[in-house]
Order: C-alpha cells, then structure tokens, then sequence
C-alpha cells in the first residue's frame, strides 16, 4: 500500500490547517502554521493566486480530507461509492467511514502521536482485533470490536510509554478504553459530530458527483 513520503508541513500549509502529522511538535511554536511568516501555501508565486474556482474550491475540500486521514484517491473513491449506496446523507456517512479506520482509532486512543503513527504501529503488528492480529490499517471497526495491544513486552511498552506521555487522552464517546489494561471496546457509531476536521462534505459529494 502506497503512503506519501514527502515533506508534511507542506501539506498543512496547502490546506490552511494543521493536519497534525507530528505529533507533539504540532503543539509547539516550531509548528510552521504557529508562524506569520509561513501562513501561505507552499510553491511560489502562490500570493498571486486569488480565490480560486468553485472546482478549486470543492477539490481543496476532498484533498483537506484525504490528507487528513492520509488516504489516496483510489481508497478515497471506495469510500464515496459505499458511502453513496447507503441511505444516509452521503457526505456525513463518507466521514464516519473514515472515522471507523482501524489507523484512526488507535490514534484517537492516543496509542499514537498521529496518525501516520498509528498507521505505522498497526503496520507493525502492535495491536488485535477480537483476539485477531490485524496489520491493515484500513480496517473499519464495528459496535462489538475489541481493541487490543498485542501480547508482547515490546507492544506493551510502546503503546503505554505513548500514553503516559500524552497524559489524558480525549476518547471520544463512541470508544471505551481500559488504559491499564490496554484495551478498548467500540460501543457505537462515530457521528458526524465526532469528526473533528472542519470540512464541508457537501463540496466534496458535488464534486464526485459530477
Ligand atoms: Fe502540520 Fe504538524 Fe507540520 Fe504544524 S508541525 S505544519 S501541524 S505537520
């Protein structure tokens, strides 16, 4: 499965947001979004470009949130389609699949400082599923699941060294976590609501839908 290897705070820059992909250094002023000088998208002559178009509008809003979740256009496209055969509002349900990602989970778990290293730690084998192993990071969690570090002294430590440094991480209502025993349970459905990124998901169904 391909990834994108290149500079990240680009893309934070090109979207106007920080997308958060290093952790704790995203908190600090080091952060190039943190400074005035660097509060313009990257390239030159970028402060020429004015507004944009209502396609460039609509294709920021798909790209903020590919980026968001680091996925590509292809899985991108999967997820519209599935998203477009249910009976909900197809932006809102686009969302909550990607919500459900396994790498997403764990990152809202603050088991990673991001979520390229939650990507990373499920690609590594760190973490079960019902007992299982899973190494797919696209794996879409369901009410029932049981999340669980692997059971090994180097999975282990990882995963809590990264909570003790986080302290008190945000889980939201959808997942019930046991940090001292390293679990968690999926006891819901992620709502629109539990999206965190500020994205107008309607651009984005006009823009598939053309
Ligand atoms: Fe984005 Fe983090 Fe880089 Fe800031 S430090 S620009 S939030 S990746």
């Amino acid at each position: 499965m391909g990834r994108y290897t290149g500079p990240v705070c680009r893309l934070c820059r090109r979207e106007g947001m920080k997308l958060m992909f290093k952790g704790a250094r995203c908190e600090t002023a080091k952060c190039p979004m943190e400074r005035q000088n660097r509060q313009f998208p990257p390239g030159q002559h970028n402060w020429r470009r004015g507004r944009g178009s209502e396609y460039g509008i609509r294709l920021r809003e798909k790209q903020k949130v590919k980026r968001y979740y680091g996925i590509f256009e292809s899985q991108f496209i999967k997820y519209f389609q599935e998203a477009e055969r249910g009976k909900s509002n197809t932006g809102a349900s686009l969302l909550i699949l990607m919500e459900r990602r396994l790498d997403n989970v764990i990152y809202k778990l603050g088991w990673a400082p991001s979520r390229p290293a939650a990507r990373a730690t499920v690609a590594h084998g760190h973490i079960c599923v019902n007992g299982r192993p899973v190494d797919r990071s696209s794996y879409l969690v369901r009410i029932g699941d049981k999340i669980t570090v692997k059971d090994n002294e180097r999975s282990k430590k990882l995963i809590k060294a990264r909570l003790d440094e986080l302290g008190d991480p945000h889980v939201q209502n959808w997942m019930r976590m046991e940090a001292a025993k390293l679990t968690a349970d999926i006891v819901a459905m992620p709502t629109r609501d539990d999206v965190m990124i500020p994205v107008e998901e309607q651009m984005i169904v006009e823009l598939l839908s053309q």
